[in-house]
């Protein structure tokens, strides 16, 4: 039998998301999530067409598409001396290739617009203040109750659904931290370009910044390795620390990006943690999804956009047959795909942070590659049409 009736636990991106997905499918959907209320929380996101066409279907895009940016391009840039690297086109050019927008906004923006669609489904309760602690499928039918087809691990790197996944991955430090700043956009320096997303790159680091258009500031993230606090999502660094990192980590690079990343207001930083290999369905009715399946580096800037993406495909393929063979079926599929998408993050890391020799030749290979090549070696990314995937 199809899927009548879903459990989602956690209402971050994936699971607002999926609840989304499911519902429009038809299917009875109950979320629970930890936070008495859905507050603030991180900074900027990229969403890329290949996310922007889901939200597109589900009504959600256009709850922000005249307040968010769509960039101009993507562009790398040196670190040391500041002038552009690389660019890859997007705004109209890259809406017309990928068949949907590319754009940045604030993470709240988007929370909120999903929790906006979520709350008038007829088809969707929310629960807030509701942690899962040691999940059973007894607990979580007593939870909401009702008795669920499905059960929806969305509940982030730390997930305690992958309890009921036998073979799951766990939480690994990446050895990588970010640091984050959100400047008033009228302090920015005129050398962060307002109509673009600019990755300054360096040895061992980089850092992206753009501009959040609909609260008038610049989101500026720095990633470099880092040292792992234990479980932890932000860190209010005191100056002393701020110093060092700059110091260790941008040491030669421009002393205008330097002086930005010691006198911005209010830096916090993350320990970047992903998941180890693991099986993400029970095979019978659980399923991870997001960052709680394969929470990844964001050195492609696709972690939310896959999960956009599972939720979708996830809906797509429990509409179409009995929900075991469904979630056989999805995890092989999603699998191929968020691993060939980490891979590209992983040669991202290995572009950005290259040093000496193997730098020059990055920069010479990208002084021989025209825009239109570099967007063209992205249509598998971002062209992807979640939920047209053959079952
Ligand atoms: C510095 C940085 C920059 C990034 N930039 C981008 C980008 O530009 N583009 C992009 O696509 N991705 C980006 N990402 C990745 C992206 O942030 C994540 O992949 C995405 O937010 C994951 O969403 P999620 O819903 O799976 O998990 P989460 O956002 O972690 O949501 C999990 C939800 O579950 C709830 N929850 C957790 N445990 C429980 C429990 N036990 N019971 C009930 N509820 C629970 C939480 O409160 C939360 O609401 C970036 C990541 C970082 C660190």
């Amino acid at each position: 039998m199809t899927v009548q009736s879903a459990i989602v636990v956690g209402a971050g991106v994936a699971g607002l998301t999926a609840a989304l997905s499911l519902a429009e499918s038809g299917i009875s959907v109950a979320v629970l999530e930890q936070s008495a209320q859905m507050s603030e929380v991180g900074a900027g996101l990229q969403i890329s067409a290949n996310g922007a066409r889901v939200l597109d279907r589900l009504g959600v895009l256009s709850l922000f598409s005249s307040r968010w940016l769509q960039p101009e391009s993507v562009t790398l840039a040196s670190g040391a001396t500041l002038s552009d690297l690389a660019t890859v086109p997007l705004g109209r050019i890259g809406t017309e290739r990928w068949g949907a927008p590319y754009g940045v906004l604030h993470r709240t923006t988007l929370q909120q617009a999903l929790l906006q669609k979520v709350e008038d489904h007829p088809r969707i309760s929310l629960k807030l203040g509701t942690r899962i602690e040691r999940p059973s499928r007894q607990a979580l039918y007593e939870e909401v109750g009702m008795r669920a087809d499905l059960l929806v691990g969305a509940d982030g790197v730390w997930s305690k659904m992958r309890a009921l996944v036998p073979g799951a991955g766990q939480a690994k430090f990446s050895g990588f931290a970010a640091w984050r700043f959100v400047i008033p956009e009228k302090d920015a320096p005129a050398f962060i370009q307002r109509n673009r997303v600019t990755a300054f790159t360096g040895p061992d680091a980089h850092i992206v910044c753009y501009p959040l258009k609909e609260v008038g500031a610049i989101n500026l993230v720095a990633i470099s390795a880092g040292e792992d606090p234990g479980h932890a999502w932000s860190i209010s660094p005191t100056e002393e620390q701020r110093r060092a990192f700059v110091g260790r980590a941008l040491a030669g690079w421009n002393s205008r990006l330097c002086d930005l990343l010691l006198t911005a207001p209010t830096p916090t930083w993350w320990p970047l943690f992903g998941v180890s290999e693991g099986h993400w369905t029970d095979n019978r009715d659980v399923v991870l999804i997001g960052d709680a399946a394969h929470a990844m580096l964001p050195f492609a800037a696709q972690g939310a956009v896959m999960a956009i993406e599972d939720a979708y495909d996830l809906a797509a393929m429990v509409k179409s047959m009995p929900v075991g063979a469904a979630l056989v079926r999805y995890e092989a599929m999603r699998r191929a795909r968020v691993a060939k998408v980490r891979a590209r993050g992983d040669f991202n890391r290995f572009a950005y942070h290259a040093r000496g020799p193997i730098r020059l030749a990055r920069d010479a290979v990208f002084a021989l590659s025209p825009a239109t090549r570099l967007a063209a070696k992205l249509d598998w990314i971002y062209g992807y049409k979640a939920g047209e995937q053959p079952a």
